[in-house]
């Protein structure tokens, strides 16, 4: 008897771990600590020693098709923009902590090398034609398969065009929208398994996260950095805070479950 009602709570603590909690994302890495910087690798280890639950990074194509991981669509003191530029023009481009410019396959191999605790979550950035960003899709859905990680890494994405490409590519991919240009519904229909929206959309609409929960699609917002929106987020029941602090989200998150 005694045993089964251990058995009992073990397993409801379990549900309860798989099905309430929400989860952490560090944007960008963990980068608001020291040595690190957005997007370099060293913010991907201290993601993973805080233990979030997953790291986004941001990924851009130079014109001879090596995957870069970098935010804006130009990079260093001059401006060179990613996609019309050569990988040797830009390899020496160093980030604000001394690193160099990462490549995606670096960053990739650094990950499975070191990481043991977070997923990673790629999003692929907007390029200036569909072609360019299908092609990118491609190279990055490709990667994860040559590097075998497929069921450690997510794929976020602002354009339509990427989230059906990496569908085509990999149609088990988990696949989340960044946009508000559609609706839940809309983004079920398409076949992506979360959105990935700003916390104002579910501030302004919080009825969406049952609709979205309803449709089966997973809830992520960004990006919650401040107390009273992480503890709302919290209280709305999103499934996953992305955000520059995931230590504070994680105490915040404790202190919720522990209310419960
Ligand atoms: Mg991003």
């Amino acid at each position: 008897m005694k045993t089964r009602m251990i058995f009992t709570a073990a397993f409801m603590m379990c549900v309860a771990v798989l099905v309430g909690q929400t989860r952490v994302v560090a944007h960008r890495g963990y980068w608001k600590t020291e040595g690190s910087a957005q997007n370099s690798i060293t913010a991907l280890m201290k993601a993973d020693q805080v233990r979030a639950w997953g790291s986004e990074l941001d990924i851009l194509q130079t014109a001879d098709g090596v995957l870069v991981v970098n935010h804006d669509a130009t990079v260093g003191p001059d401006k060179i923009l990613i996609e019309a530029a050569n990988y040797a023009d830009i390899k020496d481009i160093k980030l604000p902590n001394g690193e160099t410019l990462p490549t995606l396959k670096d960053y990739m191999k650094a990950f499975k090398k070191e990481c043991r605790h977070t997923l990673l979550i790629l999003e692929i950035k907007q390029h200036t034609t569909d072609e360019k960003m299908i092609k990118a899709s491609r190279a990055v859905v490709d990667m994860v398969k040559k590097m075998k990680i497929k069921d450690r890494v997510e794929y976020i994405s602002f354009m339509p065009v990427i989230c059906d490409e990496v569908l085509k590519c990999d149609p088990k991919a988990k696949v989340a929208y960044l946009s508000n240009r559609m609706t839940p519904a809309q983004c079920k229909q398409r076949g992506y398994t979360g959105v990935d929206f700003h916390f104002s959309q579910f501030q302004a609409r919080p009825h969406w996260v049952k609709e979205c929960h309803d449709l089966g699609l997973e809830v992520n917002v960004w990006t919650v950095n401040s107390d009273a929106v992480i503890r709302q987020m919290i209280e709305l029941g999103v499934d996953i805070i992305t955000t520059d602090v995931p230590e504070r989200v994680a105490e915040l998150i404790k202190e919720h479950e522990a209310k419960k």
